[in-house]
């Protein structure tokens, strides 16, 4: 029952999914697309910021074709977006079998080989035993040179096979790691997705209540998004999201993970520091942004201040992953409440 929880690839509760629902119908309806199941599904995930790659070829799509989207092209982004990866991963599958396939194959047949080889060698053992003529052990000696080749022949068919398939392993290896990558990535930004910050977050959290290690989270949200969005578009919005990324990623350091959380939300883990240690950290990445300024090419005129507040959560003994993120995001609103750019904590120090 848990295995197939952990594996439903929509886990959302009953406010997000809804709060999806709206927006996933409200970008159908504004570029008239019909709300069919399958459409639906690349509204929802699009929508909802679970697939980057996904969002830029639809917008892109729909900036081309400026009014509504065809069928076509959206049946071809489903079909790339939630069957290709099963293809994919079915072809690599089929690939594998082949080559171990062939492989047995080939251990038969030298099996087989060396059955034979073994037998014509006892034969010519016997025969020296024997007090046989010159001729016999000639012929003999023929049978054993030529049968030797064989064999080499089969042994240097195998080497190769099984270089083949040491060949062939390595590189579904290293596709299968970057397949692992791409699965942990969030696509616009670059830094750990959710589904990574999730892993992260459960081996921190037992690391540092088996050892007693003071650990901090930070979670950080841009201020007044949606308004930025409004004014400059979605476009330059997704610019100021990498932005942000890639200081967060400057700023951070060794053991610590940095991850999109959600749409204009970041996540940083900190293991092994403590309450004054988080405010510092937190702190200087909210400096290093408000200070930064993004230049808009066209014009070489600067797009206004981006700022983000942030709030701390400092781990308790007893605490559980979503205890600790409640605590951050109650430390986020206090900064939100308090008037934005800021950092605060919402706990006892
Ligand atoms: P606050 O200061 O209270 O956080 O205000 P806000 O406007 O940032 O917050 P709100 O939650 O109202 O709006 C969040 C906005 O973030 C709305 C949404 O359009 C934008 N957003 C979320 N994900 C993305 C994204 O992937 N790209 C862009 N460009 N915008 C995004
Ligand atoms: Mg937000
Ligand atoms: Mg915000």
């Amino acid at each position: 029952m848990d295995v197939q929880r952990e594996m439903n690839p929509y886990p959302d509760d009953y406010a997000k999914a809804s709060e999806h629902l709206r927006q996933a119908l409200a970008l159908l309806s504004k570029h008239q697309i019909p709300p069919s199941p399958l459409n639906y599904r690349i509204s929802y995930d699009v929508t909802a910021g679970r697939n980057e790659k996904l969002k830029g070829e639809l917008v892109q799509h729909l900036i081309a074709a400026t009014e509504a989207a065809s069928d076509d092209t959206l049946w071809e982004l489903y079909a790339k977006h939630f069957i290709q990866d099963d293809l994919a991963l079915d072809e690599l599958r089929k690939e594998l079998r082949t080559v171990v396939t062939s492989l047995q194959d080939e251990f038969k047949r030298a099996g087989g080989n060396i059955a034979g080889y073994t037998s014509t060698l006892s034969r010519f053992a016997g025969i020296l035993d024997k007090e046989s003529s010159t001729e016999q052990i000639s012929t003999e000696v023929q049978q054993v040179i030529h049968d030797t080749r064989d064999m080499e022949a089969s042994q240097s068919r195998l080497e190769n096979q099984m270089a083949h398939v040491m060949t062939e392993m390595e590189a579904m290896r290293e596709e299968l790691e970057q397949v692992r990558k791409e699965s942990l990535t969030d696509g616009l930004t670059g830094i750990a997705n959710r589904k990574a910050f999730d892993t992260a977050i459960e081996q921190t959290l037992r690391v540092a209540q088996d050892t007693n290690q003071s650990t901090c989270l930070l979670l950080a949200d841009i201020d007044h998004f949606k308004s930025f969005n409004d004014t400059h578009g979605h476009l330059i919005g997704d610019k100021v999201l990498r932005f942000v990324a890639s200081t967060l990623k400057r700023c951070i350091k060794g053991k610590d993970t940095a991850a999109r959380f959600g749409g204009e939300e970041f996540a940083i883990i900190l293991p092994n520091t403590d309450l004054t240690g988080a405010r510092t950290a937190a702190e200087q990445i909210r400096n290093e942004i408000s200070s930064g300024t993004l230049i808009n090419k066209n014009r070489g005129e600067a797009y206004g201040s981006i700022t983000i507040s942030i709030g701390i959560a400092k781990l308790n003994q007893d605490d559980n992953v979503l205890d600790l993120i409640h605590r951050a995001d109650e430390s986020l609103y206090l900064a939100k409440s308090r008037g934005r750019n800021r950092v605060e904590f919402a706990g006892a120090a």
